[in-house]
């Protein structure tokens, strides 16, 4: 198991009053799995997600574990071992992309900040654009140069460069045309293979996720829904 998740629980607090997110939500991986998290908008998926990686407070108890490792969810800290382990990509990778930065500069950053050597870091960055489908000429162009599918192959490229073993996907098919979409799911496998990835992947369409993924975890109203 190289994910265990147990009674993970997220509350939100706002004007509006007490928002119970998530309710003792539970699930594992298994190398090599890609796990759907399906349910209808506004049942927990991204909260789940955005919990995984400390972008949200797990609030009312709940254990972690990572590579057998325990995390303490609690303690901000330990999050820095979750973020060499697991990263993220968006449905609108465009909104996190700088504008002003070229394809190359994007996916460099993440290393660079890592303090990976500039040479290092361009080495690594060119090996995982070829591998999202991107040219050697694309690299010094700027985001608005590109189609939605693009964006989503420059987004991968970012998360991927850091070599996570576990790869979070919220909704990065859903903005684009179906016939796009299909291009990213055999991009999504062929990484997959080739890169030895677990993937979390979330979607609100059925269709896409019986063509990827071997197990599903559905979710409504923030708790696991029993078939
Ligand atoms: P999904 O990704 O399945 O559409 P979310 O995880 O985004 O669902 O949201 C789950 C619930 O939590 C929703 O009721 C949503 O309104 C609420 N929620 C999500 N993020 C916040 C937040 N930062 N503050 C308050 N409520 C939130
Ligand atoms: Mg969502």
């Amino acid at each position: 198991m190289i994910l265990n998740v147990q009674n993970l629980s997220v509350t939100f607090r706002s004007k509006g009053g007490v928002v119970y997110a998530l309710k003792n939500i539970c699930f594992s991986l298994e190398k090599g799995d890609v796990l759907a998290l399906a349910g209808e908008s506004g049942s927990g998926k991204s909260t789940v997600a955005n919990a995984l990686v400390g972008l949200v407070p797990w609030e009312q108890g709940g254990t972690y574990e990572l590579f057998g490792e325990k995390i303490n969810p609690y303690q901000k800290k330990s999050f820095s071992i979750v973020r060499s382990k697991m990263q993220m990509a968006f449905q609108d990778p465009y909104s996190s992309l700088n504008p002003r930065n070229t394809v190359m500069e994007i996916v460099t950053a993440p290393l660079l900040a890592r303090g990976i050597s500039k040479n290092e870091a361009t080495k690594k960055a060119k090996r995982m654009l070829d591998l999202v489908g991107l040219s050697n000429a694309d690299v010094h162009k700027f985001p608005h140069a590109f189609s939605g599918g693009q964006r989503q192959r420059i987004g991968l490229a970012r998360a991927l460069v850091l070599e996570p073993k576990i790869l979070i996907c919220d909704e990065i098919t859903s903005a684009l045309d179906v016939s796009v979409q299909a291009q990213i799911l055999h991009l999504i496998n062929d990484l997959q293979n080739e890169l030895e990835l677990s993937l979390i992947f979330i979607s609100h369409d059925i269709d896409v996720m019986e063509m990827i993924a071997n197990k599903v975890l559905r979710l409504s109203n923030g708790e696991v829904e029993v078939d």
